[in-house]
């Protein structure tokens, strides 16, 4: 059906004009090295402007995004994002900046981001807040180096850093990419930290425990008392990922409950549009005992001048050219601003309404094996499921047919075929009652017709792929099938 853009084009077709030259005409040898000059024209399409517009626009129907169709993909927050924030982002006195402008002449720049940074404070109870990482899990890795010089300034950047099964999968890969070791600490039968196998493998060479909070199981930690006093004792620090913090805001200030350093993903909780691989922001926040080594350049106030400060004698240096993903930042300011902090805590209350609301309409049809109250997300087993020759990649796939996204399946590990679901709070009761009777829908053709299932999806522009095949050997040229339906 849909063909390739290149496949559209037709010989002198074109869809833009160019004003008329105000300047001399020269020849292109005139100005660039023979070598560097091609010897044929490049083959790009040659197709007019409606055509250009409607090609796109196909392909972004052939794709799932969040400006179509519900998108509870755990973890990931995969909510509405306001347009509002585009046009902010797009407004040319942001946009047109260009980095290497003087302090000067970036004055509203600055600003904004100074003002960002205290909203951060105040939103999180840090002390201080970098906007340097430009993703989670950047960072991830600012706050492990954070953590790092803290502990060479007392003599021993120590060795371990402890992390929960049901921590999110890119903490342990940051603590090795920063030169730790990742201990992994036991859930117990409620989804929290297993006090016990924390006290096991504490001691002097930790350098912290970090934590996902919520976790992965969407469950609160509940027992931050015991946990602090417990790495108090050894000199560790609390890292907490606060990638879900859209659970938390106007509820919970992490420094109020002994956090020393966090990474907020302004992407996910202050709405910019993600996937796909950016782009991001991870700002991090930290505890007086870590605001000496914070990225440089700072933001500093001086009476209603912006400063950018360098002179930071223990900082882990620069994580991010300039600023880090400033577009994002724009976004997550305007966002903030435009809801204030009843709006923002509202937000929270609406995702775990929406979470524990799906959650009692499915409870029925499906296994959860921790029991404690979810917070903005929950996790499923499929095994009951598996016991019927049908896995949680099938119904993932089935879901697909019926124009939802798929939640985030076989994942976290500590649960048996997995299906981790985020509705977040952008979702209307009428979208979570469709999603939910679509679920138990799927249970009903799983006992009726279980190949229709197991063959999903039917109706999506390609059928089931080959996963390991399609990421070693792309074939961008396939043909797409008819779209039925
Ligand atoms: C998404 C997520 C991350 C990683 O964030 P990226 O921006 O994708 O790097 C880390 N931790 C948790 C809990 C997350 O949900």
């Amino acid at each position: 059906m849909a063909k390739l853009i290149f496949e559209m084009s037709s010989e002198g077709r074109k869809g833009y004009t160019l004003p008329k030259l105000q300047v001399p005409e020269k020849k292109v040898s005139s100005l660039i090295s023979e070598k560097f000059i091609r010897k044929n024209f490049a083959r790009l399409p040659q197709v007019s402007e409606n055509e250009a517009l409607r090609h796109f626009i196909e392909l972004s129907r052939l794709n799932h995004h969040i400006d179509k169709g519900f998108y509870p993909l755990g973890s990931c927050t995969m909510k509405y994002n306001p347009k509002i924030n585009e046009d902010a982002a797009n407004n040319p006195g942001l946009n047109s900046l260009h980095p290497m402008q003087s302090e000067e002449l970036s004055q509203g720049a600055l600003s904004l981001m100074y003002e960002l940074a205290e909203y951060l404070k105040e939103i999180s109870g840090l002390k201080e807040v970098t906007l340097q990482p430009a993703a989670g899990a950047h960072g991830e890795l600012a706050g492990l180096m954070l953590i790092r010089a803290y502990h060479e300034n007392q003599g021993n950047p120590r060795e371990n850093i402890l992390i929960p099964d049901s921590a999110h999968g890119t903490n342990p890969a940051s603590v090795t990419i920063a030169g730790y070791k990742s201990v992994q600490i036991k859930s117990d039968e409620n989804g929290l930290v297993d006090l016990e196998d924390l006290k096991k493998h504490l001691d002097e060479n930790t350098a912290a425990l970090m934590l996902t909070n919520p976790s992965t199981l969407g469950i609160f930690e509940t027992q931050l008392q015991e946990i602090n006093e417990l790495l108090e004792n050894v000199g560790a620090l609390l890292y907490m990922d606060g990638a879900n913090l859209n659970a938390l805001l106007g509820i919970v200030r992490p420094g109020d409950i002994g956090v020393d350093v966090l990474h907020f993903n302004l992407h996910k909780t202050f709405s910019t549009p993600h996937g796909g691989g950016g782009p991001g922001a991870g700002p991090v926040g930290v505890s007086d005992k870590l605001i000496d080594f914070l990225p440089v350049p700072k933001i500093k106030k001086e009476k209603d001048t912006f400063k950018l400060e360098y002179n930071v004698p223990k900082s882990i240096g620069r994580i991010h050219s300039f600023y880090g993903n400033f577009s994002v930042l724009v976004r997550a300011y305007v966002y903030i601003r435009m809801l204030g902090s009843k709006g923002l805590k509202r937000v929270s209350e609406n995702a775990i309404i929406n979470a524990n609301y799906l959650k009692e309409r499915l409870i029925n049809h499906f296994q959860l094996p921790y029991k404690s109250t979810p917070m903005h997300e929950f996790v499923f087993s499929g095994s009951k499921l598996k016991e019927k020759g049908v896995s949680t990649l099938d119904l993932a796939k089935r879901l697909l047919d019926y124009g939802f996204h798929a939640p985030t399946i076989y994942f976290p590990l500590i649960v048996n075929e997995a299906i981790m679901i985020e509705p977040t709070e952008t979702e209307t009761k009428e979208t979570l009652d469709k999603f939910a009777d679509t679920m138990i829908q799927i249970t009903t053709e799983i006992e009726e017709n279980p190949d229709i299932v197991r063959n999903a999806p039917h109706k999506t522009p390609v059928s089931r792929l080959d996963e390991v095949k399609a990421i070693k050997e792309p074939d961008i040229r396939f043909q797409f099938k008819k779209v039925t339906g």
